[in-house]
């Protein structure tokens, strides 16, 4: 083997090496909104197009020790209500299924569009920072509960889930709301005059 070959191979070892730690680190650390747990990092905010946008705008990575298949892009204050939604909601209603919660599968967070993807609709909370849409739950077994599969099949943990995000979130839907909702929870930090609305 040549030196170029050795060393290259060297900077592979160790930029993988370096990789794995940080993502270790990144799951078990963290204090992003000044509160312990959450961990990503914050961004700067975004400015439009039109009434788009988001302020306190962080890049969440893991909640509570566990990971985000893809970052969420959010502001501050849907990012603790994932927190709490986690800690409160999420983990009591799995428990020790599958061997606990390894990670959630985030299917969208900032978006600047309409509601429900519709041309033409009123501005989506996506476009604000302030929803998430989880479409599943990872468990360390390498199995998962999907909102698609299982909001019928493990009703009890499902719905659990569902209704424990209710007041946390001004809006929680899921497929007992619409068709746009069969394989997603949608919750965001929206506040309605009547009171928290979750169907
Ligand atoms: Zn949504």
């Amino acid at each position: 083997m040549s030196r170029a070959v050795l060393g290259v191979a060297l900077l592979a070892v160790t930029t993988l090496l370096n990789c794995g730690g940080r993502q270790a680190d990144y799951v078990s650390t963290g204090s992003l909104c000044g509160v312990r747990g959450l961990a990503g990092e914050p961004i700067p905010d975004v400015a439009g197009p039109g009434a788009c946008g988001i302020d306190n705008a962080v890049m969440v990575r893991a909640v509570s020790g566990i990971r985000l298949t893809s970052p969420a892009q959010v502001n501050c204050t849907t990012a603790r209500a994932l927190k709490s939604w986690v800690d409160n909601g999420i983990k009591p209603a799995v428990g020790r299924k599958g061997g606990g919660i390894e990670a959630l599968q985030v299917a969208a967070s900032y978006a600047c569009r309409g509601r429900n993807r519709q041309v033409g609709a009123k501005l989506s909370e996506h476009g604000k920072g302030n929803a998430v849409d989880i479409s599943a739950i990872l468990l360390r077994d390498g199995s998962k509960l999907t909102v698609q599969d299982d909001w019928r099949r493990e009703r009890k943990i499902m719905s659990r889930i569902h209704q424990s995000a209710c007041g946390t979130f001004g809006t929680v839907l899921g497929p007992n709301s619409d068709s746009f909702h069969q394989d997603h929870f949608h919750v965001d930090t929206a506040s309605h005059r009547g009171g928290p609305y979750c169907r």
